[in-house]
Order: structure tokens, then sequence, then C-alpha cells
């Protein structure tokens, strides 16, 4: 899926997975962490172009933070890019801080977002 993102930053595909796992949720963001350092992303600033960014969006229904993690993600409400593919195979999940499945946080975001 791709989106163009409004900020006139290169093309993004987007994709969201969903498992089960007995790993703590710092466990899994070091393994995305190793994997976007061995896929070559090169950090610049926060948002900037990068070439892989892997993000720990929901952990069940656990709210964490940490000095390394924020569980749920602290943005993915308002974006779009993540909502939408989310809600392809995992609508139903709860978003413990809102209360709100994917589904409805992803309703809501495309209502209140200019088309495109
Ligand atoms: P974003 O993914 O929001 O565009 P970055 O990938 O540039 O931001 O930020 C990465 C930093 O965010 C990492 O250093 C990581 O420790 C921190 N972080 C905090 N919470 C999360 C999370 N839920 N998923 C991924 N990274 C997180
Ligand atoms: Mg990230």
């Amino acid at each position: 899926m791709l989106f163009r993102s409004p900020d006139a930053q290169p093309r993004f595909l987007n994709a969201a997975a969903v498992g089960d796992t007995d790993a703590s949720a710092e466990d899994v963001l070091a393994v995305l962490m190793a994997i976007e350092r061995e896929r070559g992303r090169t950090r610049s600033f926060q948002n900037a172009a990068r070439t892989l960014d892997l993000d720990v969006i929901l952990y069940g229904e656990r709210v964490m933070t940490t000095p390394v993690l924020t569980v749920p993600h602290p943005r993915f409400r308002d974006r779009l890019f993540v909502l939408e593919p989310l809600a392809e195979i995992a609508a139903d999940l709860v978003d413990p801080v809102t209360g709100s499945t994917v589904e409805a946080l992803r309703r809501a975001l495309r209502a209140s977002s200019p088309a495109r």
C-alpha cells in the first residue's frame, strides 16, 4: 500500500504485522532496531526520510513508557499510513489509551483528513 506523504517526502511502502510473542516489548524493539541497522537505515533527524522505519505500535493492551519505548506508539493515532494497513489485518485491536479499536481510529482520522 503506498501513500504520498503530505510533506513531500519520497513515497514509502507501509505495512503492518501482527504476531504473538513471549518476548518483552523492549526486546521486540531491540530486534526491530537491529533489522533497521542491518538494512542500512540512516538517522539524520526525527521524521527525516529514512530507508526503513520499524515501530512497535501496540503490545497487547499494555501501556508503558520507558526511556527507549512508549507503547502504544505515541503518534500512531495521527498516522493513516499506520492505521490503514493495521486495520486491514487487525481492525478489532483495542488501543488501551483511548479504548477505541484500530478501525474506529482509522475511520475517525479518515473523516478528519483532507481527501488525498
Ligand atoms: P518515528 O518512528 O516516530 O518516526 P523514530 O523512528 O525516528 O520515530 O524514533 C525512534 C526512536 O523512538 C527510537 O530511539 C526508540 O527508542 C523510540 N521509540 C519510543 N517508542 C517507540 C515505539 N513504540 N516504537 C519504535 N520506537 C520507539
Ligand atoms: Mg520509528
